[in-house]
């Protein structure tokens, strides 16, 4: 079993399985303080300057600690969780986003590593992520307004942020052991917010659902490194130019007026053992041929730091795998983490596996690239497959304009309408894709999270 939150499959399949994922939002649980015996290191990512925005500009931090003060309870009956309180630098209009990973090697079943801020808001994004016993977990968490899950400088509710303020933010990691260290990262932007981006409201008046947020014209062009790694082998249009027309598809996709992200694309070819062809295993906790973790392991010396990095390799045996994000929100930072890039199966995206993509194929692999990369840069799925039935908060993202498909199933056909219970197939971050269906929306708000990313510069 997997996360299908990382996952975007083809229409047809219908083998994933959701995770279970307790109290996604709004958790405001309060944890204690624990003794930490940290290494931190910190660099700055780039040399650029902050004014001229030739680069990102972020910081990155990592070190060790163990989990000592106990909530029982916390993953269930007799399931005790852990906590232990990183101190994070604050956030504000100088350092907008926070972003904090942490892995726990543990093997207790139905656990997962988790998040807990001190100050009121939600974690506009958050992440449980791994194969069984859930190791690795990340969050996003924003210095901004808006009129749902983002977060305030003042208290819950407060409409009137004052936007000079600064937030002093607590981050609380949790996860089921006390008798392991944990290791976790920190990534504190260091690229102001625009004015626009920091008086952002959005849509909550067109009355066509397909078409709510999707007005919105940012004034202001941002960019983006988007780093492609062929796996030597994974398509005979395995390289840059060989795929071009997706990359154009993703550039459309980024760049329209809603978005405003320009991708400045390198790419590499990396020569590893045949298996490494092949996806096997969704699990980050492994290192081993075939899983995610070991793929992002073995193409460390291709990953840039300071990009979106977009590994292609051939085929997968998950089922319908068209891609695959090593969290919601990854990491930048730091090569061949379990969290240090996207994946995408040439295969899948292929009427006859094996030959070189067509074009309307090629467009698909382009919406697959940039859905992962939506994913990894902070983005859910608009819902998820099994929300018509649930219809729970954990199983759609934390934003307004996005609409939440209540049909059953949650699929093209029955979501691409549009009243705000059927509509959202032709979104970016729906949870599936098919050859011949455009998908090029993206909604403004979304556009705002993606420019909030601190890899956006
Ligand atoms: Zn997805």
């Amino acid at each position: 079993m997997f996360s299908q939150f990382l996952s975007r499959v083809v229409i047809i399949t219908s083998l994933i399985a959701p995770i279970s994922c307790a109290a996604l939002l709004g958790n405001n649980k309060s944890s204690e303080d624990s003794s930490s015996s940290l290494l931190s290191l910190l660099l700055l990512a780039s040399a650029g300057s902050r004014s001229g925005n030739t680069a990102p500009v972020f910081s990155f931090s990592e070190g060790s600690l163990t989990p000592t003060s106990a909530i029982a309870n916390y993953y269930g009956t007799g399931l005790t969780g852990y906590s232990a309180n990183l101190t994070t630098s604050s956030v504000g209009p100088s350092n907008p986003t926070l972003i904090v990973q942490a892995e726990q090697n543990h093997a207790v079943a139905s656990t997962y590593v988790d998040f807990q801020q001190s100050i009121s808001g939600f974690f506009l994004t958050r992440n449980v992520s791994g194969s069984t016993s859930n190791q690795v977990g990340s969050m996003m968490h924003f210095y901004g307004r808006s009129p749902v899950n983002y977060t305030w400088n003042g208290s819950a509710g407060d409409s009137t942020p004052n936007p000079a303020a600064t937030q002093n933010l607590t981050v609380a990691v949790i996860a089921p052991s006390n008798a392991l260290s944990l290791t976790y990262r920190i990534v504190r932007s260091g690229i102001a917010a625009t004015s626009e981006e920091s008086s952002f409201t959005a849509d909550s008046s067109t009355a066509n659902f397909a078409l709510r947020g999707m007005s919105k014209s940012w004034g202001s062009e941002k960019k983006l490194n988007v780093n492609l790694i062929f796996v030597s082998g994974c398509n005979p249009s395995g390289s840059e130019s060989g795929i071009s027309t997706a990359i154009d598809r993703m550039k459309t996709l980024y760049t329209q007026q809603t978005v405003r992200i320009r991708p400045v694309i390198t790419s590499t070819t990396v020569s590893l053992a045949a298996a490494y062809l092949t996806l096997t295993s969704s699990a980050q906790n492994s290192t081993a041929v075939g899983s995610l973790g070991g793929l992002l392991a073995a193409t460390a010396s291709a990953q840039r730091t300071d990009a979106l990095n977009i590994i292609f390799i051939k085929n997968e045996t998950i089922g319908g795998l068209l891609g695959m994000s090593s969290g919601i929100v990854g990491i930048p930072g730091k090569a061949g983490t379990r969290s240090s890039g996207m994946v995408v199966v040439f295969d899948t995206h292929l009427g006859t596996p094996g030959t070189a993509p067509n074009s309307s194929e090629q467009q698909l692999l382009g919406e697959t690239m940039a859905h992962e990369g939506g994913h990894w840069l902070g983005l859910w799925h608009t819902v998820e497959t099994n929300y018509g039935s649930s219809q729970n908060i954990w199983n759609r993202d934390a934003i307004s304009e996005t609409p939440f498909c209540q049909q059953t199933p949650v699929n093209l056909t029955n979501c691409d309408f549009t009243a705000s219970n059927n509509s959202g197939a032709r979104n970016v971050m729906f949870p599936a894709g098919q050859t011949g269906f455009n998908q090029p929306d993206l909604t403004g708000e979304q556009g705002w999270v993606l420019r909030r990313h601190p890899l956006v510069y």
